[in-house]
């Protein structure tokens, strides 16, 4: 068996539509996928018809932003439901700030004379949540920027057009509304944060008293040595260990689908909760 249980479609920042999503997963011999976006649960739908057709199992999942000391922490929710009214509510109002960042990020485009509005919208699906990366691909159609690297450089990051920061909910809020629906919330990514071990230590106090119950042990991006210190941070803290790769594009050779080292035997797979 083999749980990627992190990845993205276009109804956040991937590349491909969750049919084509569950057919590279059924190509990588994954058996269980997550399908994670960024603060939307509407490309589950989609995702679910694709498998029925495939012999993957389906998690319904999703990515939550939310601060933590000033920092941006992104927690993944597993197994969630997602009808389910509490979550609905953080979700919405995730994607609303979303929104409106994006209303903001039009207009500060507007005053450098960048018209970037309808190109923007050309990327993003019905109901998809507007993202950096989808700026990004229209300043490539623009001819502003030669690829999603530059577009980064040149645009959207602080200090350059197109920059508008984000204010999430906090984590104390984020845990609660993935457990409502019987779902479990896991940490994503703990190395990607830069925090010494010490403050990672903080973080996984806090996020456990707010209901988190598991961390992403392997990523495509986490080396042994740091699989060996989350993996001891997870048997002290009691935490169920994840596996997913944050899958968002082909074009990424670093995140592929199904990268990831296998969980290592001393912990308690997160799936194990899953009915
Ligand atoms: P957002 O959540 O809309 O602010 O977008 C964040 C996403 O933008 C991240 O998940 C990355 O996929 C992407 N991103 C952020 N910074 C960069 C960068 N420097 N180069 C390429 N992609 C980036
Ligand atoms: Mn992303
Ligand atoms: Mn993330
Ligand atoms: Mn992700």
């Amino acid at each position: 068996m083999k749980h990627d249980l992190h990845c993205h479609s276009f109804y956040s920042d991937g590349d491909l539509s969750p049919a084509e999503v569950i057919q590279l997963a059924d190509q990588q011999s994954i058996t269980h996928l997550a399908l994670t976006d960024h603060d939307t649960v509407d490309g589950l739908a989609e995702a679910h018809k694709a498998a029925e057709n495939s012999s993957i199992t389906l998690i319904n999942g999703i990515e939550l932003s939310c601060t933590w000391e000033q920092r941006l922490i992104h927690i993944v929710g597993l197994n969630i439901d997602p009808k389910e009214k509490t979550l609905l509510a953080v979700i919405k109002e995730n994607k609303q700030r979303r929104l409106l960042r994006a209303e903001a990020m039009y207009e500060d485009f507007e005053q450098n004379g960048i018209d970037i509005r309808l190109a923007v919208q050309s990327k993003i699906p019905k109901n998809g949540v507007p993202t950096r990366p989808h700026f990004a691909e229209a300043l490539i159609e623009l001819g502003l920027a030669k690829d999603k690297k530059q577009a980064f450089k040149r645009y959207l990051v602080k200090g350059k057009t197109g920059y508008v920061p984000m204010r999430w909910p906090d984590l104390a809020q984020i845990g609660p509304a993935i457990t409502a629906g019987g779902g479990v919330a896991v940490l994503a990514h703990p190395t990607r944060y830069k925090l010494t071990r010490t403050k990672l230590s903080w973080l996984i106090k806090d996020m456990v008293a707010a209901g988190v119950k598991g961390m992403e042990i392997c990523t495509a991006s986490t080396d042994k040595q740091q699989i060996a210190m989350l993996t001891d941070l997870a048997e002290k803290f009691n935490l169920f260990g994840s596996t997913g790769s944050d899958f968002h594009s082909e074009h990424q050779p670093w995140a592929k689908l199904g990268r990831f080292e296998p969980l290592p035997k001393t912990l308690t797979p997160v799936w194990n909760t899953f009915k």
